[in-house]
C-alpha cells in the first residue's frame, strides 16, 4: 500500500482540537488512505511550518485559531467564500495552481442548522452575537438562506456596524447595540461571540433570548457553554452547540481534498457516544 497521504490542523494552542478524531473516523468510514494530525504552531513559526508541511509532501490543512487571517498571506489563491470571510479555515494544494484557501465555516453552520436540525430559515429573523472571524465567517452563508432579516449585535457596535456595512444584497443586515435588543425577538440567536470560552455570557437582556426559538452557541464541549445553560434557564425554544458544525465544515474540508463526501451523522453520534454532546 502506498503511503498516506498527510493532512493536518494548525493552530495554537491545538492539543484540544477533535480534529484529527473527525478526519480519522471519515477516512476510515470512506477508505481514503491518509494520516491527520494536530500540529502546534506559534504565530512565529507559521510561515516556516506552512512551507516545510507543503514542500514536504503534505496534501492539505485545516487552520484554527490564531491563524486563519495570517495565514491568507502565505497562500496562492482564495476562494469567494474565504475572501468574503476574510479568514481561511481550510488549505488544499493544487499540483497547478498551488495552495488554495478556503473557508467552510459558514457552510458547516448552515448544514448543522438545514440538514441535521431541521430549521426551516427563509424569511426567519436571524440574531447573529458577536463581530469577529466567525461571525464573519458565517455571515455569507447565513443570508443564502433568504432571512427575512439578519441583525448583528456586538459589545463594540463600531465592529458590528462594520462588518453590517460589508453586505449589501437582499436581505437587510443591520448592526445594534446589546442593549438595544430589549426590544426584540428573533427565531434564531447565533452565538458566535467567544464569551463561551471565558464561561461568561454576552451582556444581553434575557427576554430577547426568552422569547427566541431556537438559540446555538458556535462554541461546544461535553457539558453546556455559559450561553446554552443561559439560554436553558430562560426557557428558550430549542438550545444547540456548535458541534454539529464543527463535523460539517470538516466534512466539507474532507470533501474539498478528497473528492468524497462523508455521511457525518454516524461520526456525529460517534462524537457524542465519547462524550462530547452537540
Ligand atoms: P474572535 O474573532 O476573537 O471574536 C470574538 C467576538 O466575541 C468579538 O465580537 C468580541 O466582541 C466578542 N466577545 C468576546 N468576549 C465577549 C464577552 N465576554 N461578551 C460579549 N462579547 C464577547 O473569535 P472567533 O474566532 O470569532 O470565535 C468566536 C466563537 O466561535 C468561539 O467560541 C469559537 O470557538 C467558535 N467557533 C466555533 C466553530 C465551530 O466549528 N463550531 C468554528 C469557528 C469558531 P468585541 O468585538 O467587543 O471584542
Amino acid at each position: 500500500m502506498p503511503a498516506p497521504e498527510r493532512y493536518a490542523v494548525i493552530g495554537h494552542p491545538v492539543a484540544h482540537s477533535l480534529s484529527p478524531r473527525i478526519h480519522a473516523l471519515f477516512a476510515r468510514q470512506t477508505r481514503q488512505n491518509l494520516s491527520y494530525l494536530a500540529l502546534d504552531v506559534p504565530p512565529e513559526r507559521l510561515a516556516v511550518q506552512v512551507n516545510d508541511f507543503f514542500s514536504g509532501g503534505g496534501r492539505g490543512l485545516n487552520v484554527t485559531l490564531p491563524h486563519k487571517q495570517a495565514v491568507m498571506s502565505l497562500l496562492d489563491g482564495l476562494t469567494q467564500r474565504a475572501q468574503r470571510a476574510a479568514a481561511v479555515n481550510t488549505i488544499a494544494r493544487h499540483d497547478a495552481a498551488g495552495l488554495l484557501g478556503d473557508n467552510t465555516d459558514g457552510v458547516g453552520l448552515v448544514r448543522d442548522l438545514v440538514d441535521n436540525l431541521h430549521l426551516a430559515l427563509r424569511a426567519q429573523r436571524i440574531l447573529v452575537l458577536g463581530a469577529g472571524g466567525a461571525a464573519r465567517g458565517v455571515l455569507g452563508a447565513l443570508l443564502e438562506l433568504l432571512p427575512a432579516e439578519l441583525i448583528i449585535a456586538n459589545r463594540g457596535l463600531e465592529r458590528a456596524a462594520a462588518l453590517a456595512h460589508e453586505w449589501t444584497g437582499g436581505v437587510p443586515v443591520r448592526a445594534v447595540t446589546l442593549a438595544a435588543l430589549a426590544t426584540m425577538q428573533f427565531d434564531l440567536i447565533i452565538n458566535a461571540t467567544a464569551a463561551s470560552l471565558q464561561g461568561e455570557v454576552p451582556a444581553l437582556p434575557p427576554d430577547v433570548v426568552r422569547s427566541a426559538r431556537v438559540c446555538y452557541d458556535l462554541a461546544y464541549g461535553p457539558h453546556d457553554t455559559a450561553f446554552t445553560r443561559w439560554a436553558r434557564s430562560l426557557g428558550a425554544g430549542e438550545v444547540h452547540m456548535g458541534l454539529g458544525m464543527l463535523v460539517e465544515q470538516a466534512a466539507e474540508s474532507f470533501q474539498r481534498w478528497r473528492g468524497v463526501r462523508p455521511d457525518t451523522a454516524p461520526v456525529l453520534r460517534a462524537l457524542r457516544a465519547e462524550g462530547t454532546r452537540p
